[in-house]
């Protein structure tokens, strides 16, 4: 590839940059260079982007992970080449460890359609979605024969879980505008957040009642109100979801459910809708038609991490120790393969417990 050359800040913890200066970095197959800093690509654990913000968590020296950020103008571009970089050399290593054990035939990986990075699949299940974990997008890569709905082949580009409630939707960036007056002074305050639809609806109208006073704000808070009521689910692959997110938000799970499966009606294929509805079922008790849900949704997408998280913490509640024990399994040996990288499969064991 040819090499990035970019500019950034370092950010504090406060999330301001440090300094005035902008350095300079670059990013090429094996290194991402930060001013002076040096950091090779394999042990980038996470890389996340909310605006022009680059989040990092990389494997430092004393194998901890530590995280920090940088404001550059680029994020998004260094996300998406740092995803396709480490997922190839992730799989890569896979693959010789396990050719190395005589089990090279079982290494399984599959390209994203959407950021093109490398989803190492060993040891699931085929089935017709896929999960990438370097833009948290669900694919549906191989779909099954269902003769009365036509399944869309493609990426549900957008949708994934949302910073604010946790479900399954289309996060976008709002702004939050406040406007204060202090007698004869005054200044606005802005910020921003990412979070589903159904998650800024209550802000938006907090935001106009607060600006009413202050002409304005007005214009700003309609705006947002407006964005968050239209569009988004109109003519996109899930009509209905934000409102199916809302009810179940607001208690309303019977409510919630009916509307998913709506939905599933149109596509049933969705590993994501799905994992709302398991959501749903957990709010109410309902542990064993959860585990359900959460099982079929990872027939939808084998390597769907979050209905895999939340099947364990069924298994776990329900005393269901033989299908943890294989779930682990399954999950654990994808595991073992980043053993070299990330945290042990110990930790991840536990950590698939918990959640
Ligand atoms: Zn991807
Ligand atoms: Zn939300």
């Amino acid at each position: 590839m040819t090499p990035i050359n970019f500019k950034f800040q370092w950010l504090n913890d406060n999330g301001q940059p440090k300094g005035f200066l902008s350095k300079k970095g670059v990013l090429d197959d094996s290194l991402l260079k930060l001013d002076d800093t040096d950091i090779p690509v394999v042990v980038i654990l996470e890389a996340e982007v909310r605006n022009n913000y680059l989040i990092l968590s990389v494997l430092g020296e004393d194998e901890q992970p530590m995280s920090f950020a940088i404001q550059t103008s680029s994020a998004q571009q260094l996300k998406d080449e740092l995803g396709r970089l480490r997922s190839a050399a992730w799989a890569e290593a896979h693959r010789e460890d396990l050719e190395q054990k005589g089990l090279g035939h079982t290494f399984h990986q599959a390209n994203c359609p959407e950021c093109s990075s490398v989803v190492n699949l060993t040891g699931k299940q085929s089935t017709p979605q896929i999960s990438c974990g370097f833009c948290d997008t669900l694919s549906t890569v191989n779909p099954p024969n269902h003769p009365e709905v036509e399944v869309a082949v493609g990426s549900d580009r957008g949708y994934r879980l949302c910073d604010e409630c946790g479900m399954y939707s289309k996060p976008r960036r709002f702004t939050i505008f406040y406007f204060y007056f202090l007698l004869v002074v005054y200044g606005w305050r802005s910020s921003q957040t990412w979070r589903c639809p159904g998650c800024m609806r209550g802000e938006a109208w907090k935001m106009l009642a607060g600006n009413s006073i202050f002409v304005l704000g007005v214009p700003v808070a309609l705006v947002q109100l407006f964005r968050s009521y239209g569009g988004t689910d109109v003519g996109g692959p899930f009509p209905g979801l934000d409102n199916a997110n809302l009810k179940a938000r607001k208690g309303d799970l019977e409510g919630a459910i009916a509307a998913y499966r709506e939905i599933l009606k149109h596509r049933p294929v969705s590993a994501g809708v799905k994992y709302n509805i398991g959501l749903a079922l957990l709010e109410q008790n309902r542990t064993n038609d959860a585990a359900k849900i959460f099982e079929s949704a990872l027939n939808d997408c084998a390597n769907y991490r979050p209905a895999a998280m939340a099947l364990a913490h069924c298994y776990n509640n329900l005393g269901e120790t033989d299908k943890l024990k294989a779930l682990e399994q399954v999950w654990g040996a994808d595991e073992q393969d980043d053993a070299e990288s990330p945290q042990s499969p110990e930790t991840e064991g536990a950590d698939i417990v918990e959640s």
